[in-house]
């Protein structure tokens, strides 16, 4: 299980106060701030990216990054050279992105990308225990489809996220005592 630190909260300043607390896989939400980062600690970690893709950004993420959890369209698959996760949008809402699921086994029919496993981002709850049913389906789905990663979890519920078969959990707030956002 890799722990993927979440560097959405963190200035490019700030990057080596990671180096020196041991992290090293970290989780970008923007290319853009990915790139800058990437610019002066190319050596110091392992680079993923974790938030929404946009299909104009990918050729940036090709260079640098390992992987992209967060692959959901077919404009971004075509020019990705990279390894991904396939978002699902489990829980049908409207404000994420993510395949539906009963758009994933087309998608990854036509996927022209190396599909390495899955990932999701469940509704929002106080409670960690409502994010096991879906990480149990998002189980399921790769087992289904024979992929062997699971990024799922966050700071509120990467516990269950681990119980649940977890390869990868993404966290930030709790890293560096925030609240989430
Ligand atoms: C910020 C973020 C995380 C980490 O969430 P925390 O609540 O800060 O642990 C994980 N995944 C994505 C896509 C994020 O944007």
């Amino acid at each position: 299980m890799t722990v993927v630190a979440a560097t959405k909260y963190v200035s490019v300043d700030e990057m080596s106060a990671l180096v020196e607390a041991g992290i090293d896989v970290v989780g970008e939400n923007r290319a853009q701030d990915l790139e800058e980062k990437h610019a002066l600690h190319s050596g110091d970690f392992k680079w993923h990216f974790i938030g929404h893709l946009q299909s104009r950004k990918v050729k940036t993420l090709n260079g640098i990054c390992e992987l992209v959890h967060s692959l959901d369209s077919d404009s971004a698959a075509a020019r990705l050279e990279i390894p991904a996760l396939v978002q699902v949008n489990l829980a049908g809402e409207e404000s994420k992105s993510g395949v539906a699921p009963e758009e994933l086994e087309a998608f990854l029919e036509r996927c022209p990308a190396e599909v390495r496993g899955l990932s999701t981002m469940p509704p929002f709850a106080d409670d960690p225990e409502a994010s096991r049913p879906y990480f149990r389906r998002l189980r399921e789905l790769a087992e289904r489809f024979g992929l062997s990663e699971l990024s799922m979890g966050t700071s509120q519920d990467y516990r269950v996220g681990v119980e649940e078969g977890a390869t990868f959990v993404r966290v930030g707030a709790t890293l560096y005592g925030r609240e989430p956002r």
